[in-house]
């Protein structure tokens, strides 16, 4: 696609924002260093929250970093979508919803009880109530639950590169691409025998990455009986974990055939560890869906049974 809305004889005007977020993102945009002169050739920022600007004024493109978790989020979401004619879910917070959305686990007000009255340091704790405080929602949703999103850019952070990248194709017109397979796919470590279910995943091998000077550097994680979300995790960031001798987390989400990320890793491990191995894995939910569990069934689901129950309440209110 073409988008055809961009005069190339101009700068094109950008907004950017965070919502549920830890600024990590811009930080990236910023980590592009000298390259940063390269891209402010292209574009120019007229709105952001590195900057002392109220309004957001009409843009080319709008970037936002973070998940919506509360009621001003969705109001800044809007906005930016209105004003916003190429709208660029920026970073897995605002893709997937991130690791807030780590909290759909839970009841909103058992995540309040225990952030304001039930932390070990906390003496008469009380949840602030005040109509200033913007309304956390019951649960944290990707950007895409709530407005129209024509692009993403996952990560978390999104690679510095792929930023620029992303910029850069915006600019000429042209589509935001990012690669479709999973991270296994790109990666460099010996992984022939991942199929073939072994006892040894489970006993003899080792089982977590801080035990790094029994990890050998040339070998899948997976093999080696550390966890790794490579089968389960869109490519394109690099590799920059398993470089580092560390598995894959699954920071950039799931590739687009996935139903979700955590079924993937489940089917996948499920293909390699004995039969009830992953009855061993004590944190599944924490593994396969860290980053990405708004966008997964679990999320949908709840919310349609609370749609269902206040559509019931509803009814027997009007009888
Ligand atoms: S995607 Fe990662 S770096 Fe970006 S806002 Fe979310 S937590 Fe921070
Ligand atoms: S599971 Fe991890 S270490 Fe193994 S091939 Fe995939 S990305 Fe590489
Ligand atoms: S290796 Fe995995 S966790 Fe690390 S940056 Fe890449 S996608 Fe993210």
């Amino acid at each position: 696609m073409n988008c055809g809305v961009i005069d190339m004889g101009e700068k094109v005007q950008v907004a950017t924002t965070w919502l549920q977020s830890c600024s990590g993102c811009h930080i990236s945009l910023l980590d592009l260093h000298e390259e940063l002169l390269d891209v402010l050739d292209l574009i120019e920022i007229v709105y952001s929250p590195l900057m002392d600007i109220k309004e957001i004024p009409r843009v080319t493109v709008g970037l936002v970093e973070g998940a919506v978790a509360n009621d001003y989020n969705e109001e800044v979401l809007r906005e930016m979508r209105e004003q916003s004619d190429i709208l660029v879910a920026f970073g897995t917070c605002a893709c997937f919803g991130g690791i807030p959305g780590m909290r759909n686990l839970h009841l909103l007000q058992d995540v309040l009880a225990r952030a304001y009255v039930e932390t070990e340091s906390t003496v008469d704790g009380i949840i602030p109530e005040s109509p200033e405080i913007p309304a956390l929602k019951q649960h944290v949703h990707a950007i895409s639950d709530i407005v129209k999103v024509d692009y993403m850019i996952p990560g978390c952070p999104p690679p510095p590169q792929m930023i620029k990248n992303a910029i850069v194709a915006l600019v000429n017109g042209e589509e935001i691409v990012l690669p479709t397979k999973n991270l296994c796919n790109d990666c460099k470590r010996k992984h022939d025998s991942m199929l073939i279910p072994k006892r040894a995943f489970l006993t003899e091998a080792v089982q977590s990455a801080p035990e790094l000077d029994k990890i050998d550097r040339d070998k899948c994680f997976l093999e080696q009986g550390v966890m790794c979300m490579g089968p389960a995790t869109r490519t394109g960031c690099g590799s920059r974990c398993l470089d580092a001798n560390m598995p894959c987390r699954g920071c950039m989400g799931p590739t687009p055939d996935a139903l979700e990320q955590g079924a993937k890793i489940v089917n996948a491990l499920a293909s390699i560890l004995p039969a009830g191995g992953l009855m061993f894995n004590e944190d599944v939910v924490g593994t396969g869906y860290r980053y990405s569990l708004p966008v997964s069934i679990y999320p949908h689901r709840a919310d349609d049974l609370e749609e269902e129950v206040n559509e019931e309440e509803n009814e027997g209110d009007e009888q």
